[in-house]
């Protein structure tokens, strides 16, 4: 008998390829994370990424008889089998919360992405798990130009989903730093604008204290700038998430990183919200 706790991100733990349980404390009940990186591969390294043995890039093509067989299996336990009472989920946590396609690296670079987003969109549906639950797309947005993945992101809409995109500094600098990419800003933010036009886009921003430096003054205010431009491009991105490490990093930066505190965090959100967004902060 194993316990699912929030703390226990093991992907393991049902023993299926794509599929993985997490308890979210926070979302109140069970996120269905599906994962087409089992490859452990991404185009970004990010310096707090804990994906295990992460390499650079794509993820492999898909299995889809075999995404679709472990996406039913599992369905079926959580929604008419043992699998609360096989992993003692409490009662008040008994309910999916959302699907979230989050990998170990980065989703969209998967070959067929647009054909996996539909069936898993179709099989939760014909479940009844959509529309209820959520479905969502947590991204680098690396990869938005791309028509193929402007195409899923479309499917992905059509099945009431939403875009989790990925900005954690709105600097050339900052991006190279944290996120190993030499992908600019301007860039950065024109995926951001495209994703924004084919499925509801939110932004989530992972902050942390590189060095001991904590959010300095010049990534402070080029990210409002950022979200004013955002904002100026009347592109309906509304959310900000914030969020700062909770587990340690498995990138050899591990020990230059700490989070960053909830004051630093709340006062940033403030900040945001001054410029008319929705800002969650979680730590
Ligand atoms: S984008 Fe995600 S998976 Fe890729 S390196 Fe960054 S944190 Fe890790």
């Amino acid at each position: 008998m194993s316990t699912l706790i929030t703390t226990n991100h093991n992907r393991d733990i049902v023993g299926l390829t794509y599929i993985y349980p997490v308890l979210s404390r926070r979302a109140g009940g069970l996120s269905i994370g599906i994962n087409f990186n089992t490859n452990n591969a991404c185009n970004w390294r990010c310096i707090y990424c804990q994906v295990p043995d992460l390499t650079i890039g794509a993820a492999p093509e898909i299995d889809f008889q075999l995404l679709e067989k472990e996406l039913r299996f599992f369905l079926a336990i959580v929604l008419h089998g043992d699998f609360y009472q096989r992993f003692q989920v409490p009662e008040h946590q008994q309910v999916i919360k959302d699907i979230a396609i989050s990998g170990n690296g980065e989703p969209t670079s998967v070959k067929d992405f647009a054909e996996a987003i539909e069936l898993i969109g179709r099989v939760a549906t014909e479940f009844g798990v959509l529309p209820t639950s959520n479905y969502v797309l947590i991204t680098n947005g690396s990869l938005v130009h791309q028509p193929k993945v402007q195409e899923g992101l479309k499917v992905l809409q059509t099945y009431g989903g939403e875009v989790w995109f990925k900005f954690d500094s709105a600097t050339d600098e900052g991006l190279a730093l944290i996120n190993n990419t030499r992908q600019s800003c301007q860039t950065h933010l024109k995926n951001l604008l495209l994703a924004s036009q084919c499925c509801p886009t939110k932004l989530q921003t992972c902050l942390v204290d590189y060095d001991g430096n904590g959010l300095s003054e010049k990534e402070n205010s080029a990210f409002l700038q950022l979200l004013t431009a955002i904002k100026a491009e009347n592109a309906g991105v509304q959310q900000v998430m914030l969020y700062t490490i909770a587990r340690p990093s498995l990138q050899p930066e591990a020990s230059l990183l700490a989070p960053l505190s909830v004051e630093v965090l709340n006062e940033f959100a403030d900040d945001i919200r001054q410029l008319g967004f929705d800002v969650s902060v979680s730590v």
